[in-house]
């Protein structure tokens, strides 16, 4: 994770009134020299002042439409700014408002790993394997998966993407989410026992050749902190509290509980599926809090509460505030640019090719996984 230094002082006198009325300034000020971006899971506060919502598919695709735009301010988290950075041209600035906005389950691969996993894997397995990544990595897992014959994906179309990567090899490793590669290949028709974890934190993985021999989806031991909160013990007890609920999850919740739901799929699934519902219908939604609140706000004529009886907050993206949102738009009208993202050229080169291969396989409207 990287470091945020302090915001001066001034930023925490103001209250939320006087920095909303500032940002709405700033925004004038800076005009169409700005894009602001917003994922579904910020808060309240910040994403009003996005000028494009989405999940992270979505704001790739709006990313790397823009043209005209100086500066993308990102509100989300680390892996979203260095994609929206690989995807644009060198004129466009990208800006993380808060340098400590990561994400959990990115921190949970590195480049060293994945080097040593596929040494062995290669080695042991004697077919063509296939690296694929989540869009929640870091660039230079994306550059490893894109200098590798791989791509990157996220929960809109993963299975589109290992479809494409079972069509050039036999085997696929896939990371960081271990919950959202067993869920995907799950609905494709691969059989569990053919799935294995792989831990980079043992050697080897913690795998023995003949385990390595038998399967065809290798597993990285990495999971979301979040949707890792909803269990099956939530389900049953909505199914118990008033079984006329129908309980719809991300596929970054672990396998038992999306066999437990009527319905998983991606954030753009999820908003979309209670938006065509019918009024009156009732939804137990298991993803992150704010998507949840909001969903409930919009649609009054609707029941939706979360899956789980507490609260389920991505705290890092909970660090972007309208503090560090004002600060970097106070810096930018002042001319100078803090907190700019920026991914070396040769790791950029490498992990367009996963990216665009991300690009390539989305459906226009987002799928269930089940
Ligand atoms: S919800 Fe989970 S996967 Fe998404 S940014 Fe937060 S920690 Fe990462």
């Amino acid at each position: 994770m990287l470091f945020q230094p302090p915001l001066p002082p001034k930023y925490s006198a103001l209250t939320d009134e006087e920095m909303c009325q500032a940002i709405a300034l700033r925004k004038q000020e800076l005009g169409s020299r700005l894009v602001i971006l917003g994922h579904h899971y910020q808060q309240h506060d910040v994403i009003r002042f996005a000028d494009f919502t989405g999940d992270s598919l979505k704001l790739s695709q709006i990313g790397a439409q823009q043209r005209d735009a100086e500066f993308i301010v990102f509100c989300g988290v680390h892996f979203m700014a260095e994609s929206a950075d690989i995807l644009t041209d060198d004129r466009v600035k990208v800006i993380l408002p808060d340098l400590s906005a990561g994400c959990s389950m990115a921190d949970m691969a590195d480049l060293d790993q994945l080097e040593e996993a596929w040494a062995f894997l290669v080695e042991e397995c004697g077919a063509d394997l296939v690296p694929i990544t989540y869009v929640n990595s870091s660039a230079a897992i994306k550059a490893f998966c894109g200098g590798h014959g791989g791509a990157c994906c996220t929960s809109s179309n993963a299975r589109a993407i290992l479809e494409w990567s079972f069509r050039q090899g036999e085997k696929v490793i896939f990371l960081p989410d271990q919950h959202l590669g067993r869920n995907t290949a799950f609905a494709m028709g691969i059989p569990l026992d053919a799935m294995v974890v792989y831990d980079p934190r043992r050697a080897h993985g913690g795998l023995s050749a003949p385990r390595v021999a038998v399967s065809r989806v290798f597993l990285w031991k990495g999971h979301c902190s979040v949707h890792g909160l909803f269990t099956t013990a939530q389900c049953d007890e909505i199914r118990r509290l008033d079984p006329e609920f129908k309980i719809l999850v991300h596929p970054e919740c672990t396998w038992e509980v999306v066999q437990k739901a009527d319905l998983a799929g991606s954030t753009e699934f999820i908003i979309r599926t209670v938006r065509e519902s019918a009024p009156g219908s009732k939804w137990a939604v298991g993803t992150e809090i704010h998507l949840v609140d909001r969903l409930m706000n919009e649609m009054p004529d609707k029941t939706i509460r979360s899956l789980a009886g507490i609260q389920c907050l991505c705290t890092t993206m909970y660090r972007i505030d309208l503090k560090h949102l004002l600060w970097t738009l106070d810096e930018l009208v002042a001319g100078r640019v803090v907190n700019q993202i920026r991914v070396d050229r040769e790791t950029k080169k490498l992990a367009v090719i996963a990216l665009e291969r991300m690009l390539a396989n989305v459906s226009p409207r987002p799928v269930a996984i089940r």
